[in-house]
């Protein structure tokens, strides 16, 4: 019977796989997970073998034969298959595509996995009379190198790779050893592991009792030990060889949770990167497929490393929103890690200070097992909150005149003084004083934001920027001002009012270039009496020893806004900033700017804490019916006029209520928030049902009606959107 190969292919999204023949001549049995070329139209492809049967619904006389099989060895395990397979139905994404998100750019492209160096070592002769000159040559070359020689070396030397490899398969005559050369592993000085506080013992026995699959949640407050606590549960398994997988929201803002690991542990790491080469990548990909990097950290996509021997995954700050890819696949990391930690059998450890309102709730119906450490490591008190009401108050770029005070104080006392405030730039509104003509983006509803470096214009959303022009263009007036403040502004009349004092700005645009990062980081550590100003750059995992002051200029932002996650990330983002604060000897303050100081979700961080406002935003989520007590999904469309949009998800909504599905709630579309972006008009519509069952039946009728996605318009679906604007 004829053997029909379905394939996945990456950049054919029509289908999640195709039929291919598997010709005689070949006379090979590939294994699923293994790459294949295949020709596809006029190209050549480079697809995934999911599965070999013996039928298709296409007659076999239109079938065509594979071109060729790259591997002998799966590139997909078993169970990152399953992985892979889930993904693509839970996100209702082709699995192709699926695929492509999770490889290297060289895997997808043909890459060999073999590992380049080996060791040939001669190991005994039966019968040298069969062989030729040149491989009687080699053969007593390695007599004499009884430890071996790797390819290259050999080469160098001038035998040729083809003797090599004869000699190689002549199994019987002669017998050399290849050996795959070990990388020397890096050696930190290894300190040894902290003896735990009682919190800290708890969580670990609890993790360690544990056997197989289970999700923790490892809520502990800023400060209170958490990273130790990964590190001592993962020695074990290290020990025993096992791969750990430690996903992170941001490796480049935090270079010393990787420090921490790597001189814990004199094992081979593997890190992923932003500022990673597509060969690091490759090399690093390998060496995790090998089974050698036991110790993997990375962001978002490190999710789907092909680990051999899996033995835990770990997700660090698992609220941060990095998690989750906001663009084509989009997927959620720390979802999916469950997903994964379920089909290996492993635990799974999330870690945070500020869970997720999701993680919580899962707490509450005993999906996850919640670890609490509830103190500070070195046990000194959580920093003091303070409102700073600033209704009618004069404010200088931002900055109220008790909080000028404040600042000044920590200053003198040689301490450091942390402002954020969460926009780059210099300020957000550039004016004309005699007409009040806004300089608006020309491609976005959005205003464009006055930058000094360099001095121009910008669109923080589809990037386009500009220079300032000489006069209004609307009436030609020269008096055009800017109002309202970034944390360009703040830094040059911070460094005016406090001269003799360092200000160091932490955003996007100051740690540009590669080490830059590194650098402001070891100035901090080492500073005394500075200013920081920074965006949420300086919110993340950071421990400044001599920093005791925060203050949080904008500290309502959040409660102007309608997405349905907006306390709940505003609480986050306050209490990781004031976490900074008072983390060694001295105790830290924070100050929070608000024109309501008795808004009952500040008033319940400030007094209660994050989990105690979380609790109440828990409530409030249950009223309207959204995330965590509902599934939601949203299906964009994006078009040259925004009428397009709507109708289109108009008719969307039509069709899908004819199914009459019972329990589904169907939004009516309505505009994007930002309803023009990049030249498109954008709009949304939501779905959401009590039953996750029932969501996803919906989201299928959706994707079987195959509606077309043109140039003249774009949509696309998304499962668990943590925005609905
Ligand atoms: P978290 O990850 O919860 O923010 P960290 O693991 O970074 O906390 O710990 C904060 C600080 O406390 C670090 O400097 C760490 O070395 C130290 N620390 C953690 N656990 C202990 C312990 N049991 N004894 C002493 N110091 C500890
Ligand atoms: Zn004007
Ligand atoms: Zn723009």
């Amino acid at each position: 019977m004829k053997k029909i190969l379905k394939i996945a292919l990456p950049d054919a999204p029509i289908k999640p796989y195709f039929d291919y023949l598997l010709p005689e001549h070949l006379k090979a049995n590939p294994l699923p997970g293994v790459r294949i070329i295949v020709p596809f139209g006029r190209q050549k492809k480079i697809g995934f073998l999911i599965e070999i049967n013996h039928q298709s619904e296409i007659p076999a006389h239109k079938l065509k034969p594979i071109i060729s099989i790259i591997d002998e060895k799966p590139i997909f395990k078993p169970s990152f298959m399953r992985l892979i397979l889930w993904a693509s139905q839970y996100y209702h994404y082709p699995l192709g595509e699926v695929i492509k998100n999770s490889l290297p750019k060289k895997i997808k492209s043909g890459e060999k996995i073999e590992q380049k160096y080996y060791i040939y070592q001669y190991v005994e002769k039966k019968n040298k009379s069969q062989l030729s000159k040149n491989q009687k040559a080699l053969l007593a070359y390695l007599e004499k190198h009884p430890k071996g020689l790797d390819e290259a070396a050999l080469q160098a030397i001038g035998f040729q790779k083809r003797t090599l490899s004869t000699l190689e398969q002549k199994g019987n005559l002669v017998k050399i050893e290849k050996k795959q050369k070990l990388k020397e592993p890096t050696l930190g000085n290894n300190p040894s592991p902290l003896t735990l506080n009682t919190e800290q013992k708890a969580a670990l026995n609890a993790i360690q009792e544990n056997k197989g699959f289970q999700t923790f949640l490892l809520d502990g407050i800023t400060g209170s030990g958490k990273t130790e606590v990964y590190l001592q549960a993962i020695k074990p398994l290290i020990q025993e060889k096992k791969q750990v997988l430690i996903l992170v929201p941001e490796i480049n803002l935090t270079p010393q949770t990787i420090q921490r690991f790597q001189k814990r542990f004199p094992h081979k790491m593997a890190v992923f990167h932003s500022k990673c080469s597509e060969q690091e990548k490759l090399e690093n990909w390998k060496e995790i497929y090998n089974g050698k990097a036991l110790i993997i950290i990375g962001t978002r996509s490190a999710l789907f490393a092909p680990l051999k021997k899996p033995g835990m995954i770990i997700l660090d700050e698992e609220h941060d929103l990095s998690f989750k890819q906001q663009s084509s696949f989009r997927y959620s990391a720390r979802d999916l890690a469950i997903v994964r930690g379920k089909i290996e059998n492993i635990p799974v450890i999330l870690g945070s200070a500020t869970p997720s309102l999701e993680s919580f709730q899962n707490v509450a119906l005993k999906k996850f097992r919640h670890l609490q450490l509830n103190k500070r490591s070195n046990l000194k008190p959580l920093p003091r909150f303070y409102l700073i009401n600033i209704k009618d108050k004069k404010l200088n770029a931002g900055i109220s005149p008790i909080l000028l005070e404040k600042i000044e104080s920590h200053l003198k006392n040689n301490n450091q003084v942390l402002i954020f405030l969460n926009r780059r730039g210099f300020s957000p509104i550039l004016l004309c004083h005699s007409c009040g003509w806004v300089a608006y983006c020309q491609n976005c509803d959005a205003k464009m934001v006055w930058h000094h470096n360099p001095k121009r214009l910008f669109c923080h959303y589809c990037g386009f920027n500009q220079k300032k022009p000489n006069e209004c263009p609307s009436c030609q007036d020269l008096t055009l001002l800017s109002l309202g403040s970034g944390t360009e502004r703040l830094e040059a009349v911070l460094s005016k009012h406090f001269s003799g004092f360092p200000v160091i700005r932490v955003d996007k645009d100051s740690t540009r270039l590669k080490g830059s990062m590194e650098n402001i980081l070891e100035k901090i550590k080492t500073g005394k009496g500075q200013i920081l100003v920074g965006t949420q750059m300086l919110a993340k995992g950071h421990h400044f020893p001599n920093l005791t002051m925060v203050a949080i200029l904008e500290g309502d932002s959040a409660l102007y806004s309608a997405n349905f996650k907006a306390g709940e990330l505003m609480g986050q983002l306050i209490t990781q900033v004031a976490g900074r604060a008072g983390r060694e000897d001295k105790l830290g303050e924070v100050y929070i700017q608000t024109h309501q100081p008795n808004h009952p979700w500040l008033e319940t961080l400030v007094q209660k804490g994050y989990r105690a406002f979380a609790q109440q935003l828990m409530k409030e989520r249950e009223i309207i019916g959204f995330p965590p007590f509902t599934y939601l999904a949203a299906i964009r469309a994006e078009a040259r006029e925004l009428n397009k949009a709507l109708g289109f998800l108009n008719q969307v909504r039509q069709d899908l209520s004819q199914f009459n599905l019972n329990g589904i709630k169907i939004s009516t579309a309505i505009p994007a928030w930002m309803e023009k972006k990049a030249n498109a008009y954008r709009a949304i519509l939501l779905i959401r049902s009590k039953k996750r069952a029932l969501l996803h039946q919906c989201l299928k009728k959706f994707t079987e009606k195959n509606y077309k996605n043109s140039q003249q318009l774009r949509w696309f679906l998304e499962v668990d959107p943590i925005e609905i604007l």
